[in-house]
């Protein structure tokens, strides 16, 4: 069956108008008060979707409220420093969010005069606006009947109108922007997309859905069923991949500690860490030659005094914390240098490193 078709199948004998209304009535009186629904400035809005994609609300909220007070205007962040903007980021991890939050905006202020387009292509062409984002904008700031389609509708969606497909594969967001498309309220986009969002958040949640509070009961299929808890359908994930390591806490003879940028590409670019050496590497009992041809240093390995997981999406870093000094050598890494250990809060470091900064205070 061809998509078009499939979606008129789905939504055949679906009370569309009689879902808007319960739906956008239940987000009227029921949503949460959160800083970035105080208005719909697009850019609030847009600020306030990148920080909750993959977030949860409680841990975006003082980010959001901090990051605006520092940036409170497209211009403000485009003229920022990138290391500022990490520097805000800091511990609420996917840094490249950010760093194509800022570029996009950049490219705003530059083509459209600071002022968030409003054209779903304008919009779209934007550097890491995608899909959700871009429909997120339209909707919620301009008022346009356009889907935002992230993992929390789709299993909104695949419960309420029964649909079994895989919503890890990519086919099937775009058989739900369709579904949205036949669903949206042209009258209210705003407060029916998201009353979607809301709903998924606090009464379609994913493992103990609270039907008996739910607004649109009665339009759901699975509900009826009584199959809600076997929705959505998700292949299971890779199993993440473990990487051990050595994460050296260096101090030189002044006290000082040794950090290091990382690249500017890939996991985690052009944030701040203390050394970090793949254990498979290294002979633990003395100084793996590569580290000391990258710094310059020699460096002596001391006690161990941690061990440190950090878990993300698809690997798992384990880290020995182990102690460090300087043996001999002038330090000959332009991505690297010796700071006092207080000054490390001028620095944007990734939660995985954040977690060994007490260790500077012992
Ligand atoms: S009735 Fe249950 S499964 Fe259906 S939308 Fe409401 S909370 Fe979700």
């Amino acid at each position: 069956m061809k998509k078009t078709e499939r979606v008129h199948h789905i939504l055949n004998e679906f009370n569309e108008k009689s879902f808007q209304n319960d739906l956008i009535q239940w987000f009227e009186q029921e949503q949460r008060i959160l800083p970035w629904r105080e208005n719909k400035d697009p850019y609030r809005v847009w600020v306030s979707e990148i920080m909750l994609q993959q977030t949860r609300v409680d841990t975006v909220i003082p980010y959001f409220n901090h990051f605006l007070e520092k940036f409170p205007t497209p211009q403000a962040l485009a003229e920022a420093e990138e290391q500022e903007v990490l520097k805000a980021w800091e511990g609420l991890g996917y840094y490249s969010r950010a760093r194509n939050l800022q570029n996009a905006v950049r490219e705003v202020v530059e083509d459209y005069d600071g002022i968030v387009p409003s054209d779903p292509e304008e919009l779209g062409d934007l550097k890491g606006v995608g899909p959700y984002t871009k429909g997120a904008i339209l909707s919620i700031a301009y008022d346009t009947p356009e889907p935002a389609v992230d993992g929390n509708v789709m299993r909104v969606l695949s419960r309420i109108l029964h649909v079994e497909d895989d919503i890890s594969k990519q086919s099937t967001r775009k058989l739900f922007e369709e579904l949205v498309r036949g669903v949206i309220s042209t009258e209210d986009p705003s407060s029916f997309n998201q009353g979607l969002m809301e709903l998924g958040a606090v009464v379609c949640t994913p493992k103990t859905p609270s039907c008996l509070l739910c607004p649109v009961q009665q339009h759901c299929r699975a509900f009826e069923k009584g199959i809600e808890t076997d929705l959505p359908v998700k292949s299971s994930k890779k199993k993440q991949k473990k990487i051990p390591y050595l994460l050296l806490l260096v101090e030189n003879e002044n006290g000082e500690v040794l950090i290091e940028q990382r690249p500017d590409q890939g996991l985690l670019a052009s944030l701040w860490q203390y050394p970090m050496v793949p254990l498979t590497d290294v002979d633990t009992q003395s100084v793996p030659n590569w580290f000391y041809g990258e710094y310059g240093l020699n460096i002596k390995l001391g006690e161990k005094i941690d061990k440190i997981k950090h878990v993300f999406s698809h690997l798992i870093w384990e880290m020995d914390v182990v102690r460090a000094t300087v043996d001999s050598g002038d330090l000959d890494y332009k991505r690297a240098q010796f700071i006092n250990p207080e000054d490390r809060k001028d620095y944007p470091f990734p939660v995985s490193h954040q977690k060994a900064h007490h260790y500077l205070n012992q």
